[in-house]
């Protein structure tokens, strides 16, 4: 009898004891759960973007777009983007922690004399890849400022002219389909609504030419014309890849296939060494 006792009490105890652990091993899976992992089991960002935007002014609806595009590219592709709109806080430190500068219709004067030093050491020692947009080669004096003699040399040795003012549509010709940047880019494609800078003359001479606009294909038809006309180049006597894109005015490019795949390229490949 009292042995029976202390053997349902003994099964009582241990019945007891295995409910404790279920309920012990059930919180603490729990808790594990619920806890975030440290930040290194995050997923670290490929590189960092610089993209020095226009706050303002005729380019602001174009950078808008421009904007929600590569902010959307950067999430799906796990990269950061850090905007800037003006030089202010350029020194060599702060453009070390970049691995890409996207110069978004941003104009190459005006500049802190500090982010200019800055910036060449970061293109001639190749710290990281660029990308300028459109408003990057406006070279000449303007509002003010003297033309910047290295920036004149790093887009070719070209000075501003011209533009159309009232825009045209013009067919671009890619002219090195072999480039990674033109993978995928159509042989030839329409841009819409474009200001089609000229120049004092080709860069031809002095970079690589990767794609041209065919005046002749102008809607409307337009005098403001240089003959062999690029459109997008790279400069190869410069340690940091870089690549110039002209097209960058008006915000329908961001519904522009062919403008977008070119774009995508321009950002994977100018950021490898
Ligand atoms: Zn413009």
């Amino acid at each position: 009898m009292n042995g029976s006792w202390q053997l349902r009490h003994k099964l009582k105890k241990i019945k007891q004891m295995k409910k404790l652990i279920f309920y012990f091993t059930a919180c603490v899976m729990l808790a594990l759960l619920c806890i975030p992992g440290p930040a290194s089991a995050q997923k670290k960002p490929k590189f960092k973007a610089l993209v020095m935007a226009e706050g303002g002014g005729h380019h602001i609806a174009f950078t808008k777009a421009a904007r929600v595009w590569l902010d959307k590219l950067a999430e799906e592709k796990n990269f950061t983007t850090d905007y800037i709109s003006n030089t202010d806080k350029i020194d060599e430190d702060f453009l070390k922690q970049y691995q890409l500068i996207i110069q978004m219709d941003y104009a190459p004067y005006g500049w802190k004399d500090k982010a200019f030093a800055a910036f060449e050491k970061y293109i001639t020692e190749g710290w990281g890849g660029w990308i300028g947009l459109h408003h990057a080669t406006l070279l000449g004096d303007f509002d003010g400022f003297k033309m910047w003699p290295w920036f004149y040399q790093f887009m070719g040795g070209i000075k501003f002219v011209n533009y159309i003012p009232k825009f045209a549509e013009g067919k671009v010709n890619v002219e090195v389909p072999s480039h990674p940047v033109m993978k995928g880019v159509p042989a030839s494609f329409s841009v819409k609504t474009e200001e089609w800078y000229t120049y004092d003359k080709s860069p031809r001479p002095n970079v690589q030419v990767l794609a041209s606009v065919d005046e002749s294909s102008y809607v409307p038809a337009s005098d403001v014309k240089m003959g062999d006309h690029p459109v997008i180049w790279t400069n190869p006597h410069y340690k940091a890849r870089n690549i110039y894109i002209f097209m960058g005015h008006s915000p329908d490019l961001l519904e522009n296939e062919a403008y977008k795949k070119l774009f995508s390229n321009a950002i994977f490949w100018a950021v490898k060494k």
